[in-house]
């Protein structure tokens, strides 16, 4: 049977006097690709956040790969635990090209004093190659497009060769032909270097496929568990987005359409 790898009890996060989770338990498995969805400010992100131990519990408790997360472990936990930002808007002049900055996920692993090694620069061109952008190593990281940029994103978080997997709406803003190819890629990931990935995205057409199992949040809570193909009906998401039925089904044929 496989580990239980992350363990949230009962989290609450507030910022300030917003309440981001109120009461959120959830178990993942070793090797599960979990995927996240919900409407806007239904504390996805927040979720991610007390995963990686950045975010602020009010209440409960998170086990990370076994450990029992606190303020003191919370940095030497971080390392095990890769997180792929929403696409960042680069300055086109920011002085530095994409091998560099895939070595920046090297650096908590190196200090940030150590210089990088052979053994580092070979992970960094190993990550690369990984995600297929080998061929622009040396471009400034300024001058790629949007699917290109995620992409040296996950070589960035793989650099720091992670056990937990953590995306935040990786593919949003690209176009549809970089989104499938990013879930594809992230699946090819999951599925080679035997991660565990929990993915947060709005994009449902791809996740059926992808996902061992969703996870449908709502006004911080967990509305909804269990398998893609039974979870993510029409009904279902009507309700989970508080629209009305006949505009689901017409986003769905939109989506097959394209
Ligand atoms: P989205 O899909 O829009 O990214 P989300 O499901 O990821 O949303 P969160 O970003 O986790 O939702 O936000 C949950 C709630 O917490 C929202 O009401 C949001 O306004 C609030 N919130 C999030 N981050 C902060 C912050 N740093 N300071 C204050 N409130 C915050």
């Amino acid at each position: 049977m496989r580990a239980t790898v992350l363990n949230i009890e009962d989290a609450v996060v507030s910022y300030r006097e917003d309440i981001a989770l109120r009461g959120v338990s959830l178990k993942v498995k070793s090797e599960e690709f979990v995927g996240i969805i919900g409407p806007n400010g239904a504390g996805k992100t927040t979720l991610l956040t007390i995963v990686n131990g950045l975010g602020k519990l009010l209440s409960g408790r998170v086990w990370v790969l076994g450990d029992y997360l606190t303020l003191s472990n919370s940095h030497s936990l971080r390392k095990k635990v890769g997180y792929v930002p929403q696409v960042e808007n680069i300055d086109p002049r920011m002085p530095m090209n994409v091998r560099e900055v895939v070595m920046i996920g090297r650096y908590g692993l190196l200090g940030l004093l150590r210089k990088p090694g052979k053994h580092d620069w070979e992970i960094v061109d190993e990550m690369l190659e990984l995600v297929g952008m080998t061929h622009l190593a040396q471009r400034p990281i300024g001058h790629l497009s949007g699917g290109e940029q995620q992409r040296v994103a996950i070589a960035r978080c793989l650099a720091q060769e992670p056990e937990l997997f953590l995306l935040d709406e990786p593919t949003a803003s690209l176009d549809w032909k970089a989104q499938t190819e990013i879930l594809e890629l992230v699946k090819r990931i999951h599925d080679s270097r035997r991660l565990t990935t929990l993915f947060v995205t709005h994009d449902l057409s791809c996740l059926p496929v992808a996902c061992d199992r969703v996870v449908l949040m709502k006004e911080g809570l967990i509305w909804s568990e269990g398998s893609p193909n039974e979870l993510l009906t029409d009904g279902n998401l009507s309700r989970l987005y508080d629209m009305p039925i006949s505009v689901v089904e017409k986003r769905r044929r939109e989506t097959i359409l394209v």
